[in-house]
Order: structure tokens, then sequence, then C-alpha cells
């Protein structure tokens, strides 16, 4: 068989100790998943969870050690950062319990959900898709992947981005509003979850814009620190 043109290349991440790579799959992003960012975005309240998606080839890998550029991207003038936990899944599946959540997960990372959020609250205001200002091109800087069994307790561990060294969020994985395994129920009674899929599970209040020339790390305990340089 050949193909008209060459296939797109497989989007992976590296997987921190190793040399081999996690191939992904598709990107599942959780809306509001912390009671004070959905404060901050004019919401209160337990909502049901509710899911987007981001393309795959929207990841830019962030190597192990190492910074990466994103750069600032077309028709914003407020390009948000949103720093979340990003959960890894390795073993698929459709309508998974959350009691058996923790089974389907390979690992865990540290990804940006970035936003342009102009183009977002338009498209929010005229009920029509977010596409535009969530799937944009090289819009999910995310780190290396690290394994189930060495990252210690993920409730317990904190999370935050700084932004030139000055911190602009700051919380718990504890205060996630849906946990890990309820996103995964939730999820994989919508969707078939597959080997390769990441599921990044929300971002804690602090949302703010940056602009070229600033400099975002993001992290979560036991899980690592991601540089991303604004271009
Ligand atoms: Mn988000």
């Amino acid at each position: 068989m050949s193909y008209v043109f060459p296939p797109s290349p497989t989007v992976s991440l590296p997987v921190a100790g190793t040399a081999e790579r996690f191939p992904v799959h598709r990107i599942y992003c959780v809306g509001r998943n912390y009671a004070e960012h959905a404060q901050e975005m004019g919401y209160t309240g337990r909502e049901a969870p509710f899911f987007f998606l981001k393309p795959t080839d929207a990841i830019i890998a962030v190597e192990n050690g190492e910074g990466v550029t994103m750069p600032y991207p077309p028709l914003t003038k407020n390009l948000h950062h949103e720093v979340e936990l990003v959960v890894a899944i390795g073993v698929g599946g459709a309508n998974i319990q959350a009691a058996d959540a923790q089974k389907h997960i390979f690992g865990y990372a540290v990804g940006l959900d970035m936003t342009r959020r102009d183009l977002q609250t338009d498209m929010k205001k005229q009920g029509r898709p977010w596409c535009i200002g969530k799937s944009f091109d090289q819009s999910a800087p995310t780190g290396p992947i690290i394994p189930v069994g060495e990252v210690g307790d993920i409730v317990k561990a904190g999370i935050r981005l700084s932004v030139n060294g000055e911190e602009r969020q700051t919380s718990t994985i504890s205060q996630l509003i849906w946990n890990i395994g309820e996103v995964i129920e939730h999820l994989s009674a919508a969707w078939t979850l597959q080997a390769g899929d990441l599921i990044f599970s929300g971002t804690p209040s602090g949302v703010s814009a940056v602009v070229s020339g600033d400099t975002m790390v993001g992290s979560v305990d036991g899980v690592g620190s991601i540089t991303v340089r604004v271009g």
C-alpha cells in the first residue's frame, strides 16, 4: 500500500526514565473542574463534568529537563495559561467505574491548556463551539509522562504555575470538583477510552494572560515541572 502523501508522524511524549515514548491518541479536556476557577469564570455549583477535545498535534512535547517555546498564536489578544494535571491512559475501555479507574492509568504529566480567551468568550456568548478558543495549533505544551508507580499520592500533590517567577496559580489535586476516577467514569461513558488518550483534568483559579517574551513554569508535585516560553 502507498499513500498519496506521507502520513502525519505519530505524536508522542517522552516517558521519564526510559528511552520509550508514549504515543498520543486523543486529547480530552475537562472544563471548570476546580470550584474557584469555575467562580472566576462566572459559574457556581457542582455541575456534571463536561469535556472538549484538542487535536493530538496541538501537543508541544517538553523533553526531559528542557524548555520549549510556544509561538504566540494568531487572532487573539488575550492568551491565557491553564496549568493542569494530565492523566495518560494505558489501558482503554468503556463504562469504566471510578473505583476501577486506577488500572487504566499509565502515568501523569504536567500540561498547559493554552486558551485564546477572547475567542472562547465570544463563542460562548454566541452559543457556538469553543474550538477556535481552545483547539488551536500548539495549544498543549506537555511534559514527560511519569509512570504511575513512580508518582506518590497524586491527590495530595500541589499544582502551580508561575509567570516570570511570579506565582499565578496554586492549588492541590485534592481540590478537583470531580476526581480523576470520577472523570474517567464520566468520560468513558461517552467515549471508549483507548491506550494513548490524554486527559487534561482541569485548571485551578488564577488563569491570566501572557504575552510574547513571558516564561511560564508549570508544576505538579511528584510529576515535575515544565518551562514554556511564549514566542
Ligand atoms: Mn482547561
